[in-house]
């Protein structure tokens, strides 16, 4: 299944070598062509019987895969970034940093494919006692994923993002929906995936991109009976709406719905006093980044009320207002921003630090700042909720007691940061331990935007930051989200995989009877 296409806009790449269409009309019309139910479900039946041939390919096959794709898009030089610059604003070196994350990404998946310890090879050989069964265990993948694209990440959360390699690493073929707010990006990349399936003899369907900038077509993928598993990064509202539908189905389906937060960060008393300076302007710095247009952006400040209060309220104000205005992806996202700050600017105990601008409709986010008290706070949940945007909200708690009753009231986050000196460590030290259970990620001295793709990174988070705690949307533990444990009892060493019989042949390091080894047994 080739995308479904039918209109193109804005750009000739076929010059380029890059796709071989010509874009006619203009960025920004929506003039794609909306998925019919049709022909959703013949990219997700292709899908479903490219599947088992592509399930059953070893890590190799798939990693090379992965590479041709990498190569793919880092071949398409600066027309790529031209066209993504003219979807979303988003400036040159943040595009060029985010499509060479995103390669990296595709190349760490390769290498992972390649070493092949990934599945998780279990191996109880019953000690030879005539009672007791031979089990062998490793994961295998679910089967057809649906993959929603986020706008704010053009590359690294949208067709070859963090969700499609993830899948595709695990052994499952993509039909993904395309965000309407990158479409001709969108295009782009997905030609990559597509050539780069070609060169490598991949089967036909297993990977399809379909527009629709209709609710429809996410509800028909999420719907359809062949589809196994979800892969969503967006808004909450969009992620619970998908979540939801899945739980209905006939056959409810894991839905990995990466969500909003607002990133709590803790300034704790020592620290503001020795600090609070340096602190104000890097929060502000991480606040306004990208004009606030990131799940990781920083959007809630708790510090204790002392001394240094005003003070730093007073450098954070500063430092925000010296940092020029940046347009947002699209004229819906600034306005549902300027309608989140305007509600909170009404919402009872909250304190408005910056001028609240009108929205003149030219696209320009101005950051703003609210401070509220420790006690208002803990008495209004909604004051928790993500604006998309930058925003920020200054929460000054009374004592000790109270930030630590804040951090326990907190609702799930991807990330919490805290700011600390080692006495401050000392005297708050059950802050870092609560936020273990609040968090996917807990930042020591730092600012929380800045993702680092590797093995051991964590993006994700109690609800309502994910649907699922578990699993990570970034980095090499996302497979894991796209895989099953399957347990082979007493099977003839012929009819196992690879990696699980006696001869190793894939020189896979598993767990034989309770220890690591890559030995044949
Ligand atoms: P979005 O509006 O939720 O859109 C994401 C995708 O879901 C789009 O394809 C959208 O398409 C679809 N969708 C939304 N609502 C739907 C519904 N009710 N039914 C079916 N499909 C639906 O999110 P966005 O504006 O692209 O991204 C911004 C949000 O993503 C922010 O909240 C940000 O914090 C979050 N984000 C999270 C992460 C993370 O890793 N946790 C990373 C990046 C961004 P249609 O609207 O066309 O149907």
């Amino acid at each position: 299944m080739n995308t479904t296409v039918k209109q193109r806009i804005g750009y000739d790449l076929s010059a380029k070598g890059i796709v071989n269409t010509v874009y006619r009309g203009k960025v920004g019309l929506n003039s794609f062509h909306e998925a019919t139910y049709e022909e959703t479900d013949a990219a997700i039946k292709k899908a479903a019987i490219a599947f088992p041939l592509y399930g059953g390919m070893n890590g190799n096959q798939r990693a090379a895969f992965l590479e041709t794709i990498a190569k793919h898009i880092a071949d398409t030089g600066d027309a790529l970034i031209g066209v993504t610059r003219q979807e979303t604003g988003l400036p040159e070196a943040r595009l060029q940093a985010e499509r060479q994350r995103t390669i990296n990404q595709l190349q760490l998946f390769a290498g992972l494919l390649k070493d092949g310890s990934w599945i998780k090879a279990i191996i109880d050989t019953g000690f030879n006692d005539p009672i007791k069964p031979d089990t062998r265990q490793m994961q295998v993948p679910l089967g057809v994923a649906a993959v929603f694209g986020a706008s704010n990440f053009p590359y690294a959360f949208s067709v070859a993002g963090g969700d499609t390699v993830s899948a595709l690493a695990a052994g499952c073929t993509v039909v993904h929906k395309a965000n309407p707010a990158h479409p001709v990006t969108a295009e782009v990349v997905a030609g990559c995936i597509l050539r780069a399936a070609k060169d490598t003899c991949m089967p036909e369907g297993v990977f399809s991109l379909l527009h629709g900038a209709e609710h429809k077509l996410g509800a028909d993928l999420v719907m359809h009976p062949l589809v196994k598993v979800v892969g969503f990064t967006g808004s909450f509202k969009g992620g619970m709406a998908l979540f939801d539908m899945a739980m209905k189905r006939s056959e409810p389906i894991p839905v990995f719905a990466e969500m909003g937060s607002v990133n709590p960060v803790f300034i704790l008393p020592a620290m503001l006093r020795q600090q609070g300076n340096s602190i104000a302007r890097k929060l502000a710095a991480s606040n306004t980044l990208g004009a606030g247009q990131f799940c990781t952006n920083p959007g809630l400040f708790i510090i204790v009320r002392s001394e240094e209060t005003d003070r730093f309220i007073k450098d954070y104000v500063e430092s925000i207002g010296k940092i020029a205005g940046q347009p947002m992806l699209s004229d819906n996202i600034c306005n549902a921003y300027f309608e989140s700050v305007v509600h909170l600017a009404g919402t009872p105990g909250v304190e408005v630090l910056t001028i609240l601008t009108e929205n003149d409709n030219s696209n320009i986010a101005l950051a703003h700042v609210f401070k509220v008290s420790g006690d208002d706070f803990l008495n209004n949940k909604t004051l928790q909720e993500e604006v998309f945007g930058p925003s920020s909200l200054i929460v000054v708690a009374e004592n000790r007691t109270q930030l630590m009753a804040i951090a326990e009231y907190l609702t799930g986050q991807l990330t919490a940061s805290v700011w600390a000196t080692q006495a401050d460590c000392l005297e708050y030290s059950p802050l870092f331990i609560g936020l273990q259970y609040k968090a996917g990620r807990i930042i020591y001295n730092d600012v929380p935007t800045g993702i680092e793709v590797n093995h051991s990174m964590v993006h994700g988070g109690p609800y309502p930051a994910t649907t699922d705690s578990r699993f990570t949307s970034v980095g090499m533990q996302a497979i894991y989200r796209f895989t099953r444990p399957v347990c082979f009892q007493d099977f003839p060493n012929s009819l196992l995989p690879d990696a699980l019989k006696n001869e190793n042949p894939s020189d896979t390091w598993r767990q034989v009877n309770g220890s690591m080894n890559n030995k044949a047994i």
